[in-house]
């Protein structure tokens, strides 16, 4: 591999740096650092390095699959079903329709009779947008036996026949859909544009992994389709990935415990699983997006004791005084800035007013102490970082209103939400000799890009020395 050097760079503030890169690592920085004969030059004028950018919790398989799918989450009720028969049109005869992000009185006034009056000519499933729930038409349940299943999330009535709603079914349905529908060009395209944002690291947050899963998404990594690092939640008691598969770029991450308002446990249920993870010597992520499930996850965690690592996903609402609870027990929370962006206006619909300023809380988190990173839940929340940074730094809605303005942190703060490690999210990576050359390299230097910050400041991006180009980068023009 030719060695590559940066030049014309601001690190840390300091203009006029290069930056050598070597064996995957960053191997010299300083002002006399110039190109030798032979190395690949990128010249920055002047723009900045920061560390590349991890989006600490999203859901690979989902997000690249929704590439695919009818996106629904800015489809008025009234415009649902017309939506849905477009894209049914587009499509071959007789093959899946799978849409994404529904929500609203349009889509819960449906069941699989409503659907089918809509498109009942070829199997349909759509998501909710929470990820929680599917609905499925007549033709799909039939085609998948839905009624022969004998999980408890198959909504059935009163008489036993399916609803169409699948309720926390996903693994199952994967199990039970036809041959996956991604290709490998699929999973290369959603790997180039995160790397266009200056992604160089994902945590897939997906619970319940099974070693098949893992082994084939290390596979992906290994030959190069995937670009990004993978950190990869795994259930304690399984394997997971080998490194050796994923080129020293796959590793193992927290134990994922999902909660369900309907089906809480008590703390001391859940104290009991925590306990288990740790006991294994693993820290757990257990998913937040209720106060009552946040109240319940910070009494297990009382009970069971922390593990370093530990984390709260979401932390969607937060009653007061429960930032202090959080920061006495050591976790980190794992936000999402986007969500803001995507669904504020629906939250201050349907969302108590008195909960309104609890709701995805960032400052006042940092202000009690607790270590808090972002990520973009894809595809169940908007991907580019950059845009939910602005939306960290502003609480704005889609329509322009705010939520829990108060929680707004200013931009170099947002950023860093991006900079921590996999490992431990709110430890803030930097660029420094000896460490990874996973790098983003910016157009301009950092306080310009931090006054208005957009995916267009991001000329390029590094992982493990290798460099991916959002445009071309170098001396000549
Ligand atoms: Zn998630």
């Amino acid at each position: 591999m030719t060695a590559v050097v940066i030049v014309a760079a601001e690190v840390d503030g300091r203009p006029g740096q290069g930056v050598r890169l070597g064996d995957g690592k960053v191997v010299a920085i300083g002002p006399e650092v110039g190109p030798s004969p032979g190395e690949t030059v990128l010249d920055l004028r002047g723009g900045a390095v920061i560390p590349g950018l991890h989006d600490h919790h999203l859901h690979l398989r989902s997000a690249v699959a929704a590439a695919g799918s009818v996106p629904l989450n800015h489809v008025a009720s009234d415009d649902l079903a017309a939506v849905l028969r477009t894209a049914a049109d587009e499509r071959p005869a007789g093959s899946w329709l799978r849409a994404i992000g529904a929500g609203g009185r349009g889509f819960e006034a449906l069941d699989r009779d409503g659907l089918d009056r809509v498109v009942g000519n070829r199997p349909v499933r759509i998501q909710h947008r929470s990820g929680a729930l599917w609905l499925l038409n007549s033709a799909a349940i039939d085609e998948l036996g839905v009624a022969g299943w004998t999980e408890a999330g198959v909504e059935r009535d009163a008489a036993g026949r399916p609803t169409g709603r699948l309720w926390r079914l996903d693994d199952r349905l994967r199990a039970a859909l036809p041959a996956p529908s991604t290709t490998r060009a699929d999973w290369r395209s959603f790997s180039d544009r995160a790397a266009a944002f200056g992604i160089t690291g994902f945590t897939d947050a997906t619970p319940d992994r099974d070693d098949d899963d893992a082994a084939e998404l290390a596979a992906l990594v290994a030959d190069g389709v995937i670009r990004q690092r993978l950190h990869l939640m795994t259930p304690a008691d399984r394997a997971g990935a080998s490194d050796s598969t994923g080129r020293g770029r796959v590793t193992r991450g927290a134990h994922k415990i999902l909660l369900d308002d309907p089906r809480l446990p008590s703390g001391d249920q859940l104290a009991a699983v925590i306990d288990t993870a740790h006991r294994h010597r693993r820290p757990v992520a257990v998913h937040c997006v209720t106060a009552d499930q946040l109240v319940v996850a910070a009494d297990a965690l009382a009970t069971a004791g922390g593990f370093p690592g530990d984390r709260i996903e979401h932390a969607g609402v937060v009653p007061p005084g429960y930032a202090h609870v959080l920061a006495d027990l050591g976790v980190t929370v794992v936000t999402q800035p986007g969500f803001i962006a995507a669904r504020g206006d629906a939250y201050r619909r349907d969302v108590p007013a008195e909960e309104q300023s609890w709701l995805y809380p960032c400052a006042s988190l940092r202000a009690a102490g607790v270590g808090v990173a972002a990520s973009s839940d894809a595809p169940f929340g908007p991907l580019d970082p950059w845009a939910a940074m602005a939306t960290a730094t502003t609480r704005r809605t889609a329509s322009g209103a705010t939520v829990a303005a108060g929680e707004a942190v200013d931009a170099m703060t947002a950023l860093a939400l991006y900079l921590g490690s996999a490992e431990n999210p709110a430890r803030l990576r930097t660029v420094a000799v000896g460490e990874p050359a996973d790098l983003c390299l910016l157009r301009a230097p950092l306080a310009e890009v931090l006054r208005d910050p957009s995916a267009r400041a991001v000329r390029a991006t590094v992982i493990a020395g290798d460099v991916i180009a959002a445009e071309p980068v170098g001396g000549a023009r």
